[in-house]
């Protein structure tokens, strides 16, 4: 019979990152914290940063790792469009445009520490730029609005919602607007949090908000995209990753793991981590033998995850003002981001985010979305975005060409089956844990739905859920 040992916390020893262009990472090379004495191998499904991270842990412990990637490079929903070198036009902008990711929420969360280490210029969002808010497809600042009624409405229901102790219902029933508000809502309470102001629950929001440890304030990196960050930080397990591996099943009846891929390969472990989004698991992507139990099941279900756009628009001039930051309210594209903001002197790039319902009918239009788009563009602001949108130029003859943008289909991607996860109305934080819990202490899950500090669908959420679950397996392995 195994003894088991007292239950030993370990704390979570990091090993450094080497270097992003220019910075040298400033912490002591070797400090691994102590080792943590195990022969078999832990599996981690998924190289993004909720997969990286808890390998970087359990590798800096003396842990033998390996991690199994899909796709074909590594961040998962951190993808910066400089890096897809499939893309025969790239975008001009001089500044990190990004197809996920793209604000850091908290200069002292997980991620704001890691840009910190790395001593990068960081543009504040509630300083260094002015939101703009859409209503009567007019878009004005606050200021510029002065005192509507219905804005303000909507930010006081936004700016209380830590404070929100009414019903576990939508956010839109819980706020109550005017119908002229209505988009205003959704984008800042229902597409902000991944998907619409009638799917996200406003009590889950609200305790998420309430759980947070670290400031909120959001913030873009100057200079460098965040997948190149992620690829930095956690350069010692990168070579660990082995990509274009598409897990299809996980059988952990035995008493080894056994992993089995698109492909059929076979790889046995002693443990293994899920990180894949929870849109993957929900759409059966991983067959898990023995099946995953009811409870876990029910509570996956009450949290969504829903389609998710990022269009990415180059201009030749940037008719939504200098210093814009986002511009909320649009009914087509409920969240515009004037990505350039306080990086650059070229402000020419538009990101477009659009998450639930409306990403689902934008998506099936494919290409045609663009026109859409522009659309709505033209009537807040004077036809100016279909005549400036920028087209390739033919070298021989300087005559215009195609129209520059890009998408990214989160939704329709196979390996990620949606954006951001969110509370629907009823779920509770209790969800996520049930989500997160462990199976046999065999199978492990982390990821951004797992989290449950406050930061679920974001990459703070993502971080967080390493630092747990890698605590989780060197606990169970110390327990037997
Ligand atoms: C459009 C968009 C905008 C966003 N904006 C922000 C933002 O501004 N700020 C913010 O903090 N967060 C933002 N987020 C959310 C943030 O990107 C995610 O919360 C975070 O990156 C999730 O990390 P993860 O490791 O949990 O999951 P993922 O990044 O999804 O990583 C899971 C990995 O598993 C892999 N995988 C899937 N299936 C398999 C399989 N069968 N076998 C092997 N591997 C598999 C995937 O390829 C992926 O690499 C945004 C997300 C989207 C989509």
């Amino acid at each position: 019979m195994k003894r088991r040992k007292a239950l030993k916390k370990i704390g979570l020893g990091i090993s450094a990152g080497l270097w992003v262009p220019g910075v040298i990472w400033s912490c002591k090379k070797d400090d691994p914290g102590p080792e943590v004495p195990y022969s078999d191998t832990v599996v981690i499904i998924g190289a993004g940063a909720a997969g990286l991270y808890a390998a970087d842990i359990l590798h800096s412990k003396g842990i033998n790792v390996i991690i199994l990637e899909a796709s074909n490079q590594i961040g998962g929903r951190v993808r910066s469009l400089r890096n897809q070198k499939e893309l025969l036009v790239q975008t001009s902008a001089d500044f990190p445009v990004e197809l996920g990711a793209e604000v850091v929420y908290g200069t002292d969360s997980v991620m704001g520490k890691i840009v910190s280490k790395y001593n990068l210029t960081q543009i504040d969002l509630t300083t260094q730029a002015v939101d703009q808010f859409v209503l009567d497809n007019v878009a004005k600042s606050k200021e510029g609005w002065g005192a509507d009624s219905d804005l303000n409405a909507v930010l006081n229901f936004v700016n209380n919602l830590p404070t929100y102790s009414g019903g576990n219902v939508s956010m839109k029933q819980a706020a109550g607007v005017s119908t002229r508000a209505d988009a205003l809502l959704n984008s800042m309470a229902g597409n902000f949090y991944g998907s619409s102001s009638d799917r996200v629950g406003a009590t889950g929001v609200s305790d998420d908000l309430k759980t947070k440890t670290h400031d909120n304030k959001p913030f873009t990196v100057k200079t460098n995209p965040l997948q190149d960050l992620l690829s930095s930080r956690f350069n010692q397990i990168v070579s660990k990753v082995q990509l274009n591996s598409v897990v299809k099943s996980i059988n952990y009846s035995g008493e080894k793991i056994i992993i089995t891929d698109k492909e059929g390969n076979q790889i046995e472990a002693g443990k293994v981590i899920v990180t894949t989004s929870l849109g993957v698991l929900k759409g059966g992507g991983i067959a898990f033998s023995p099946a995953l139990p009811s409870a876990k099941v029910a509570s996956m279900n009450k949290i969504g995850m829903d389609a998710s756009l990022r269009i990415i628009i180059d201009f030749k001039k940037n008719f939504w003002g200098d210093n814009s930051g986002y511009i909320w309210g649009g009914t087509t594209g409920p969240m515009y981001f004037n990505a350039g903001v306080a990086r650059s002197e070229f402000y020419r790039t538009l990101s477009v985010t659009i998450h639930g319902p409306k990403a689902q009918e934008l998506s099936a239009q494919g290409d045609a979305v663009i026109d859409t788009i522009l659309a709505e563009l033209d009537a807040i602001y004077d036809n100016q975005a279909s005549l400036f949108i920028r087209k390739e130029i033919n070298d021989k003859d300087g005559t215009e060409g195609a129209r520059i943008w890009f998408k990214a289909d989160w939704g329709k991607d196979e390996f990620f089956k949606g954006g951001a996860s969110y509370l629907m109305p009823g779920a509770s934080v209790q969800d996520r844990e049930n989500y997160g819990a462990a199976l046999n202490d065999k199978v492990f899950f982390a990821g951004e739905g797992t989290d449950t500090g406050g930061d679920a669908g974001t990459l703070n959420g993502a971080l967080n859920s390493a630092e747990r679950v890698a605590q989780e397996v060197i606990d169970s392995i110390l327990s037997t």
